[in-house]
């Protein structure tokens, strides 16, 4: 039995949903106390219950503790099961988040899975739809892994109403390396706009275009359907091996042009250093390339989020992880333990 502090480093949701990934993976019960200790209101929300409750039915465990705020859970597999999975979030809580969950799991089945999510598709503080298609899943096709996704309809928060499709065959995922950046055409930005006056696009696009010095023709604006209104600039950086997708969501109370400037200066950020893996997809990574055994990548400096990663997945997995400065970036690198 692994038993884990909710607490550890970030103390997010991330040290449940990786304990939930490679116990079903690993076939290795764990318990978890203290779950998100570190957030202002501790305990799982519907998103992480939705996790714990879709991980239950794949991976057909005994569960203690999923409820709504609860701070401890104990968690037993008791076999995978391939099939065709629908989970509702309830509330505009991550989608994506709740299929980067059960990933892994649906990758060690002995049949194809197909999985349809309900909830948020482009939330604050989760990776956008877009990234989960542009960047995430990608990186994981150069690792092996066939990963087919669809956005049904889009889900902004707080009103939610999204819904993604995907279609995951077994793969046992193989080491990579991203070192080299090396731009494939040239950057694109976009904008998303849900019931929201034109305007407001329109205020990004030129803070973007000067700030980056793009061009008309690499800059959309994009009506979409969505339940309730929303807002994403999402900036795009296609390079040879991996594509970097930064999506800022606009807020209630930020202003467009704020939205937009924030985007652009975690571009520059990005463009700054000559890695090619941004800092969401670098913790992203750590958890298929465990599953690989082996594997290294550049990215920019590795966030309280990544190295709290692969702190859980060193827990069940037997791996080291190394992180290494090069340069104008950060090497991280794992190996097998014996
Ligand atoms: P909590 O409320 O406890 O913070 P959470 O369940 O929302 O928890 P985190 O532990 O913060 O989750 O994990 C969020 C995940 O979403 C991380 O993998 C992070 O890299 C990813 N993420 C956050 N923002 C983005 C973004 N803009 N693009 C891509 N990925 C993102």
């Amino acid at each position: 039995m692994i038993t884990l502090d909710g607490s550890m480093g970030e103390g997010g949701g991330q040290v449940l949903r990786t304990a939930l990934s490679l116990s079903l993976v690993t076939g290795q019960p764990f318990v978890l106390d203290r779950i998100r200790a570190g957030r202002q209101k501790p305990g799982l929300a519907r998103q992480h219950l939705t996790c714990v409750l879709a991980a239950a039915e794949v991976g057909n465990a005994a569960v203690e503790g999923a409820e709504l705020g609860s701070q401890r859970l104990a968690f037993k597999p008791r076999g995978l099961r391939a099939g065709d999975y629908a989970f509702a979030i309830g509330t505009a809580g991550s989608t994506t988040l709740v299929l980067q969950t059960l990933l892994p799991a649906l990758l060690c089945a002995n049949a194809p899975s197909t999985l349809q999510l309900s909830g948020g598709t482009h939330n604050p503080l989760a990776p956008p739809f877009d990234f989960l298609a542009k960047s995430f899943a990608p990186a994981l096709r150069a690792m092996g892994v066939s990963l087919d996704l669809q956005l049904v309809r889009h889900g902004f928060a707080p009103a939610g109403g999204g819904a993604i499709a995907c279609t995951i065959a077994p793969a046992k995922p193989q080491p990579v390396e991203f070192l080299q950046r090396e731009a494939v055409g040239l950057p694109r930005a976009r904008v998303l706009l849900a019931k929201i006056q034109a305007s407001v696009g329109e205020r990004e696009v030129h803070v973007v275009r000067r700030r980056l010095d793009l061009r008309a023709e690499q800059v959309h604006i994009e009506h979409v359907d969505s339940h309730g209104p929303g807002n994403m600039v999402l900036l795009e950086f296609a390079n040879r091996f991996v594509t970097e997708v930064i999506g800022v969501p606009g807020e209630r109370g930020t202003s467009a042009e704020q939205v937009a400037e924030q985007a652009c200066a975690l571009a520059k950020r990005y463009l700054a250093s000559d890695a090619p893996v941004g800092e969401h997809l670098a913790d992203q990574l750590l958890l298929p390339m465990a599953m690989a055994g082996g594997g290294v990548f550049r990215t920019l400096e590795p966030t309280l989020h990544t190295r709290t990663n692969a702190e859980v997945i060193e827990r069940f997995v037997p791996v080291k992880f190394a992180f290494a400065e090069d340069g104008a970036a950060w090497r991280v690198s794992v190996a097998g333990r014996t």
